[in-house]
């Protein structure tokens, strides 16, 4: 195992970080577990790219015919691809009636920003202050999150969220409004002018901040009065995350411009998606060129179609909030025994638990924090942190979580916590 790591630094380099203390290495998926070499079980709390299970067989069976009958691009006629567009923008409001396929979030993010700057005729872009939003050189520099590793754009303006920034609810709406509008007078009075407001309606990177929902309602409106697009990212929250709304960005009762699809929308195939508005779709594809060698591809196309089948089919987004509302009154009733935990928040199936007293200074809630996600691997379950401060537990499943998995997860958190804090 040592050796394996000195020889995987040595060829990859030291952006490929390993995640636990002690790494570990999975050798087959399956639904909510992962095995490992000597088929010890570990329970995935974490992923959400295969969000309908490892390994689903319906979706893995539809990419094997698909790939053993024909692997081919979009320049040729195929129904299957006319037919999963039609099915993926029948899941929107009526007026995002568009789709164009890229191969991850970060290409729908990247292709988001050519169409609103084409678009708007205009450069600037607003950003949560934790935001993260992929790995080209024009959204990396929209990526706070990215820290010192990356030169933000002059052309990109961070907004703070009410939640971090202690606003109670009444007040979410008219602070973030304020933030917005005070980057939207600032990028003016400099000539950048405002191509688009860029978010992840489920606020992942920031720490999970989602409440009150609609509180970018606001915002939103001063955007559009600027002339700008509004973007939802929806890699993170997208296809039923939160268990009410297919969409992230329905929770807050607003209709974006552009959407941008990635992670579950091939249950670990590379497949993503731009789905937008027709004014902007439109104008981009009579003014731009854009073509992408293997996004849409039948192999994609048929792995994603798979996955919305199963989607709607099996009920999936109500078992969602069912089974999520069993997790949180379960943190709930931990929390209530232990100073570690200050709050938990969550649409659905992704959480953020923030780990430390009031107490607590940053450095300790972090540790405290990597201790509990390591400690929980240690004891089979794998869970991850977020927010800026990495001070709180991202809890994430795969949305096929059923009750017995949150009560073995509420088992092995509760253990983590008493070893942690003792
Ligand atoms: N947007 C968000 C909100 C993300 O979390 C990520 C990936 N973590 C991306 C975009 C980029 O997606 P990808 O890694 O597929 O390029």
């Amino acid at each position: 195992e040592t050796e394996l790591i000195a020889r995987r630094d040595a060829v990859l380099g030291a952006s490929y970080r390993l995640q636990y203390r002690k790494p570990v290495h999975f050798v087959r998926g399956e639904g909510m577990w992962l095995y490992d070499p000597d088929n010890r079980a570990y329970l995935d709390f974490y992923n959400n790219v295969p969000s309908l299970g490892h390994c689903h067989p319906e979706v893995n069976a539809a990419m094997a015919e698909q790939a053993a009958r024909l692997s081919a691009n979009t320049r040729y006629l195929e129904p299957k691809l006319v037919d999963y567009a039609e099915r993926l923008v029948g899941t929107f409001p009526a007026e995002m009636d568009r789709v164009v396929f890229t191969c991850t979030g970060s290409e729908s993010n990247d292709l988001a920003l050519r169409i609103a700057r084409l678009v708007s005729g205009n450069e600037g872009v607003i950003v949560t202050s934790y935001a993260y939003h992929g790995t080209s050189a024009a959204v990396a520099a929209v990526s706070p999150n990215l820290g010192a590793a990356v030169n933000l754009s002059p052309t990109v303006r961070m907004v703070a969220l009410p939640g971090p920034s202690g606003v109670p609810d009444d007040q979410a709406a008219s602070f973030f409004e304020a933030q917005v509008r005070a980057a939207i007078t600032d990028l003016q009075r400099r000539g950048i002018g405002v191509a688009a407001l860029l978010f992840d309606s489920i606020f992942s990177s920031d720490g999970v901040w989602i409440d009150p929902p609609g509180f970018i309602a606001g915002a939103v409106e001063a955007v559009r009065e600027a002339g700008g697009l509004v973007i939802s990212d929806e890699v993170q929250p997208g296809f039923g995350r939160t268990g009410s709304h297919m969409w992230g960005f329905e929770r807050h009762g607003i209709v974006p411009d552009l959407a941008t699809l990635g992670k579950p929308m091939g249950n670990g195939f590379p497949i993503g998606a731009v789905v937008g508005r027709q004014h902007p779709m439109e104008l981009f594809g009579q003014t731009a060129r854009y073509s992408n060698t293997f996004a849409g591809n039948t192999v994609g196309i048929a792995a994603a179609s798979a996955v919305l089948t199963v989607l709607q089919r099996d009920g999936i987004l109500e078992k969602v909030v069912a089974v999520s509302r069993r997790l949180r009154t379960g943190l709930e009733l931990v929390a209530a025994h232990s100073p570690g935990i200050r709050a938990i928040r969550n649409a659905g199936l992704f959480f953020g638990v923030d780990i430390g007293s009031d107490a607590s200074s940053s450095m300790e809630r972090r540790m405290l924090a990597l201790d509990l996600v390591n400690a929980m691997r240690d004891d089979g379950v794998l869970i991850s942190t977020t927010a800026a401060n990495e001070d709180a537990l991202k809890i994430r499943p795969p949305l096929v979580c059923e009750d017995e998995h949150v009560d073995k997860f509420l088992v092995v958190f509760e253990a983590a916590l008493r070893k942690c804090t003792l």
